[in-house]
């Protein structure tokens, strides 16, 4: 089968990719990270080194642990390293500072933030508090955020109420404890509406926990602009912390002193080194931390946070949107015809920052596209997942990672 456009269509779009490049105001990013000679399009599951980091982690291996040792909780910063790195992450999700730490795993974290909700909502007193028993959870979620949510149901007796972001308004009421939504959806990259499920959310006197994964350093958030409660999010995706680094937690000021977290552990103490019986916790967003801190991974986070200096999430979010626009284009001038379908919106307003093509055979077509070096990832049952992160990815990456995908699909069509 021939290209979609043949031969002229991909001068076209060569062409296309150059102009954008050299219009491209964050192209010197690309020279801080780690890559090598493929198109890597899996930074929405696992963030490219930053070149500056690995020295920095062995500076904190040899020198703060291996001479310092203990004298580093307090010499080298490590004791209030999830305070100090949670104001760096802050300013990329629209927070002011003292409301994000950074600690343990998203997963934790959306259950300390669900469970403390419901506390909280309670707590509140008033008519009705007591009477909120649902939680209402984004059905098209990551598994994990359900499965947490169904074991914070249980905690609290409350009952989860299944919904479509978009179904949202129409679900909540007098009974409604708190909403958990993904700003992002991590299969098809649908970005919902963030400021206004959230005036939803408040309007029917519940709390709302947003879950950043796939948009915390790839578009502007605005947490306190737009007064949500609460939220979550990786560090290792579009933020480059790391496999594994540490989540944070944003618990909005005026929440802060009601935190009422499910699990109360020693760091989030008011006096943690008072070593007393009795549990009071910490005045601040402290209070969102339980044991002692990952700091390895903590502060390679910190290290890769640098790569943010002097970059605006605006022109970020425009790059964002111009790269999947083009590769969108280039999937047009490149697939023949019915091979895949795109379920990425169209809209910019309800696009994330990735592109999701629905393919059959998609886990063996992107085993032979990861061996051609363009590396995507496969969700089940039929998606192609291709992540674009505007700090490292170039347009040209992006035309060509399209015209291997095309040739993939035409070889496979003729049995060749
Ligand atoms: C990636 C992702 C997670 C991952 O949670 P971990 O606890 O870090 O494994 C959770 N929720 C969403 C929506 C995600 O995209």
């Amino acid at each position: 089968m021939s290209e979609a456009r043949g031969p002229a269509g991909r001068a076209d779009v060569e062409a296309k990719a150059k102009e954008l490049d050299a219009g491209d105001q964050l192209a010197a990013k690309r020279a801080e990270f780690v890559l090598d000679d493929g198109v890597y399009l899996d930074g929405n599951s696992l963030g490219a080194l930053p070149v500056h980091v690995e020295a920095r982690v062995v500076d904190v291996i040899s020198r703060q642990w291996g001479s310092l040792r203990i004298r580093s909780w307090a010499e080298s910063g490590w004791w209030t390293a999830p305070e100090r790195i949670g104001d760096r992450v802050a300013p990329l999700i629209g927070a002011a500072p003292g409301q994000v730490v950074v600690s343990d795993s998203t997963s934790v974290n959306v259950f300390k933030a669900l469970v403390a909700a419901v506390r909280m909502i309670r707590d509140e007193g008033g008519a009705g508090a007591a009477a909120r028993d649902e939680i209402v959870v984004d059905a098209t979620t990551f598994p994990t955020d359900g499965y947490i949510a169904e074991s914070a149901a249980r905690l609290t007796n409350c009952r989860i109420v299944p919904a479509d972001p978009a179904d949202v308004p129409g679900l909540l009421g007098p009974r409604t404890a708190v909403v958990l939504l993904n700003h992002a959806d991590y299969r098809a990259g649908r970005l919902h509406d963030l400021p206004g499920l959230t005036a939803a959310v408040h309007a029917a006197g519940a709390l709302v926990v947003w879950d950043l994964c796939h948009t915390a350093g790839a578009l502007p958030v605005g947490l306190d602009e737009h007064g949500v409660d609460l939220a979550v999010g990786c560090t290792y995706k579009y933020l480059n912390g790391g496999p594994g680094s540490p989540a944070f937690l944003y618990v909005r000021r005026g929440l802060q002193d009601r935190f009422d977290t499910p699990l109360p552990g020693w760091n989030s103490h008011v006096e943690p080194f008072g070593m007393r019986p009795g549990y009071e916790p910490a005045a601040d967003i402290t209070r969102g931390r339980v044991g002692t801190p990952d700091i390895l991974s903590l502060l390679a986070l910190d290290a890769a946070l640098d790569v943010w200096e002097g970059v605006s999430m605006t022109a970020v979010r425009a790059k964002s949107l111009a790269l999947t626009d083009f590769f969108l284009e280039c999937v047009e001038a490149y697939v023949p015809a019915g091979h895949v379908e795109s379920i990425t919106p169209v809209a910019h307003a309800e696009r994330g920052s990735q592109v999701a093509l629905r393919c059959p055979d998609a886990e063996g077509v992107m085993k032979r596209l990861v061996q051609q070096g363009v590396v995507g990832d496969f969700r089940p049952p039929d998606l192609l997942r291709f992540g674009f992160t505007p700090l490292y990815l170039t347009f040209a990456d992006a035309e060509r990672a399209a015209r291997v995908l095309g040739r993939t699909l035409a070889e496979a069509s003729t049995g060749s």
